[in-house]
This record gives structure tokens, C-alpha cells and sequence, in this order.
């Protein structure tokens, strides 16, 4: 059994030039040799922003970059002959690729209809200001530029539950349609939280469901994923994705990972979504995000051999996806909250070098974020390469001290040199006694993170004191460990 490990292949900045999908083609290779087994990939639609979208303000799922729509055929990222040739190029390097789903909201129709609407409170979705009027809602979506080709399905303000804008009087407010009820089973944020942005997708609307089944099956057919990240899953009915899912994997005829994005702190909240989906998706850690935010923001006072208490891997880490930072959380964007750069190291070997989790790594991270001056995260590469090749055997915790703490992987027979102790603090230096097994004994252990130039010698129970720099983290490896790495990669 190899690590596998994921990478959000991009950020929220990058370049506006359509070349993304030849840069993912490129990059192939080197991110399967670098460690990478799987990528996802941006929305690859057209967006209403055209060729500056992101790909979250969704147009026409049809238009992966093929249609003069919204100002340009080919999206921010490139053509869909690009994005196709990429999604196998990637595949054929050994790395799979898993498609962004963005399947709540839609924004820039092609026309308005007049509906009746109530508006409801922003902070409370259930709560009725005025009632009995008409607005004049952007719902009418007619794909012009693509003149029927894939599918002919138009929509309309019947496959939508409501929208953010009345044309008719110019005001924004939260618009929900006459006929229609925001679906109870979404967060509880603002009371009811289905509706997010543009018009809200209507799952009790069973033409809106067999669109998107449909297309789901295209997509399926025209890109060959491996499977899929799902956008917005709290505003979202709960019932929705478990059927569509189990839709798409019939139709695919394998399993189709899927991996959720319930962006919220709360572990309960999690728990529930995936016991009312029935474990058909994993979710992405967003109270271990938190956990790492609130370390590094602590002044050295975090608990953390707490770290993981109120997180998703440390609870049902099978339904776990671990990440340190993505395109929401990076500066200027819609849920900032980034992880300082002192910190990135040390939660980046707590995903990466621990048996539990599929861990998940960013691109702006990686490459770093030229946009805010930011740099990559140094080390990141090595632990990568540590997780591939050594992270692996029994993991044995000392998450026993409020500041430094560690754990060791023992190796395995499997990987020839496994085995490994990382030790880390929040706090000033120390040291901390940790135990590698006895075939270790007397093995010279070295820092495979560079902070230090001597080794430290295990006893003849294969026990050693480990040292960390303070604020820091150190992955103590076997001689040949570090030989190889010192070769291969500059700190
Ligand atoms: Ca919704």
C-alpha cells in the first residue's frame, strides 16, 4: 500500500491567459515523480464572468471552453481540446483527476421572467418581510452560443427557488419564488441556509434533477474523471448528491471518489451531513483548518496535543480529507483565513506523515501565491517526498505536552529505510524522548527539515531524544533517509 496524496491544482489567481490545462499537461510527470497521485481541477465550464471566472459563478455546464459565450470561448483556464487532452495526459503520468462540481447556484442568464416572490430576512430565511409581488428575476438561460448542441434543456425560473436580484425595482434582498420552499435539509446557518448566491438550483424540482443527471452522464462520458469534489454541499438538499452520486457511479461502473465541501468548524455539523448521506461521500476537514489557525494565532499558548480533539480525521478519519489552506481561504478571498507562514510546515508534516486522512495539498502553497507576494511553502517538497517513500508502520503518538509534541511512524518491511519521528512545537524549543522500536538501536537519526546538522544517536531500546527549534517542525529520519533527500531536494 503506497500513500496516496491529493493536490487542489489551483489557486485563485491564477493568470487569466487559458493556459492552465496546458500547464496541468506539462506538469504531469513531474507531479506524479513529486509525489502526487491525484489532482482536482477547477470548475471547467463557462462561467458568467467568462474567461476571468474562477469557474463558481456557473453559466452552461456544456461549455468546457468550445462556445463564444460570455465574451470568449475558452475559459480562464483554456479550451475544452486543452482540458481534455489534460485530464488523459495527467492520467497517463499515473495521477487521477477529480472534477469540481458546482451544481448549487447558476448566474448570468440570458433573460429575466417575471415571477411572484416573497423576500424573506438574510439572517432568517424562514421569516417573511413582504409577500404577494413580482420581480423580475434572471432565470432564463438559453445557451445562445451553443445552439442546442450536447443538450437543448433550457432553464427557467421553475428549476430555481429563488435569487438575490429584482431587475425590475433594482434592489437586492433574498427573493424566494411563489410555489416554492428553501429545502430544510441544508445547514442552519441564517435559520436556512440553502440559498447561497445567483439563482438557488431547486432539488425538489424533478426536471432540474434529471438535467442534472443528464449531464453528469455527459460529463462522465466526455471527460473520464476518476471522480469528483462537490461544491457547496450545506446549501445543497441532502438527498440530492447521495442519489446523484449513486447515479454517476452506476453509469461510470467504478467507485467515483467524492469529497464534499461542508464548510463549517463544526465537527457535529460534519458528522450529521455524512450520517445523512450515508457515508457515500468524504468531506473536507474544516475544523482541522480551524485547529490549525487558531495554533498558529496563539502566541505559543494552542493546546496542542489537542490538535486533533474536534476534527473530522480525528473522529472518522475514513470520511476525511485533511488540508491546511485552499482558494476560499487564501488572502481577499470569501472565507480568508489563512494559515500563517510559520505555521505551514508544521501542519503540513500533520497531514502529510500521519496514517489517517487523504491529505490534500495547494497549489498556492506549492507554488506559492505570486499574486500576494507569497512564496512556497518551504519543505513542502520534502515532505511530500517523506510521506511517498517513509511514512509508514505503526504510528505512535506523544501528543502528551500542550506545546511540544510528536509521534513516530515505525517503517515497515515494505519500504526499505521507513520509519520516522517528527516532533513539533508552537511554543520555544525542547526536546522530546520518543521511542523508534529496537531494530533502531543505535541508529543515527538526522533532520530531514534542515534545522539541524548533527544527528541524534538511539539507544540500544531504539529510543532517542528528539529536538525541535522552536515554532518549528523536525522530521528525524535514518542516515540513508537523509543521504537520499539531501541529494534530491535543496532546503
Ligand atoms: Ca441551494
Amino acid at each position: 500500500m503506497e500513500n496516496k496524496t491529493l493536490m487542489q491544482y489551483f489557486e485563485w489567481y491564477l493568470p487569466e491567459n487559458g493556459l492552465h490545462w496546458d500547464r496541468c499537461l506539462a506538469q504531469a510527470k513531474a507531479l506524479k515523480a513529486s509525489g502526487i497521485d491525484m489532482v482536482w481541477l477547477p470548475p471547467a465550464y463557462k462561467g458568467a464572468a467568462g474567461s476571468r471566472s474562477v469557474g463558481y459563478d456557473v453559466y452552461d455546464t456544456y461549455d468546457l471552453g468550445e462556445f463564444d459565450q460570455k465574451g470568449s470561448t475558452a475559459t480562464k483556464y483554456g479550451t475544452r481540446e486543452a482540458y481534455l487532452k489534460a485530464v488523459k495526459g495527467l492520467q497517463k503520468a499515473g495521477v487521477e483527476v477529480y472534477t469540481d462540481i458546482v451544481l448549487n447556484q447558476m448566474m448570468g442568464a440570458d433573460g429575466t421572467e417575471e415571477v411572484a416572490a416573497e423576500e424573506n430576512a438574510g439572517n432568517n430565511r424562514e421569516l417573511e418581510l413582504r409577500d404577494d409581488f413580482k420581480i423580475l428575476a434572471w432565470t432564463k438561460f438559453l445557451f445562445p452560443g451553443r445552439k442546442g448542441k450536447y443538450s437543448d434543456f433550457c432553464w427557467s425560473a421553475e428549476n430555481f427557488s429563488g435569487t438575490d436580484w429584482d431587475e425590475k425595482t433594482k434592489k437586492g434582498g433574498i427573493y424566494k419564488f411563489e410555489g416554492k420552499e428553501w429545502s430544510r435539509q441544508t445547514d442552519t446557518e441564517n435559520v436556512n441556509y440553502d440559498y447561497l448566491m445567483g439563482v438557488d438550483l431547486d432539488m425538489s424540482c424533478p426536471k432540474t434533477v434529471e438535467a442534472l443527471e443528464t449531464w453528469g452522464r455527459w460529463y462522465i462520458d466526455t471527460v473520464g474523471m476518476d471522480g469528483f469534489r462537490l461544491d457547496a454541499v450545506k446549501h445543497i438538499s441532502y438527498d440530492f448528491y447521495e442519489n446523484w452520486l449513486k447515479k454517476m457511479r452506476e453509469h461510470a461502473g467504478k467507485e467515483m471518489f467524492a469529497v464534499g465541501e461542508y464548510w463549517s468548524p463544526d465537527l457535529g455539523r460534519l458528522l450529521h451531513y455524512l450520517d445523512e448521506v450515508s457515508g457515500s461521500m468524504s468531506l473536507f476537514d474544516v475544523p482541522l483548518h480551524f485547529a490549525f489557525l487558531a495554533a498558529a494565532t496563539s502566541n505559543g499558548n494552542y493546546d496542542m496535543g489537542a490538535i486533533f480533539r474536534d476534527s473530522l480525521v480525528g473522529n472518522r478519519p475514513q470520511c476525511a480529507v485533511t488540508f491546511v489552506d485552499n482558494h476560499d481561504t487564501q488572502p481577499g478571498q470569501a472565507l480568508s483565513s489563512f494559515i500563517p507562514a510559520w505555521f505551514k510546515p508544521l501542519a503540513y508534516a500533520l497531514i502529510l506523515l500521519r496514517k489517517d486522512g487523504l491529505p490534500c495539498v495547494f497549489y498556492g502553497d506549492y507554488y506559492g501565491i505570486p499574486h500576494d507576494g507569497i512564496g512556497p511553502v518551504p519543505g513542502l517538497r520534502t515532505l511530500l517526498r517523506l510521506r511517498k517513500k517513509w511514512a509508514y508502520g505503526e504510528q505512535r503518538d506523544y501528543l502528551d505536552d500542550s506545546s511540544l509534541v510528536g509521534f513516530v511512524r515505525t517503517g515497515d518491511e515494505e519500504h526499505p529505510d521507513s520509519g520516522m519521528a517528527v516532533v513539533l512545537t508552537d511554543s520555544v524549543e525542547g526536546k522530546k524522548v520518543m521511542e523508534m522500536g529496537s531494530r533502531f538501536a543505535g541508529a543515527a537519526f538526522y533532520d530531514a527539515m534542515g534545522h539541524f546538522d548533527q544527528p541524534v544517536i538511539l539507544d540500544g531500546e531504539g529510543k532517542g531524544e528528539f529536538p525541535a527549534r522552536g515554532g518549528s517542525v523536525s522530521v528525524w529520519v535514518p542516515e540513508p533517509v537523509y543521504r537520499e533527500i539531501c541529494l534530491e531536494i535543496e532546503f
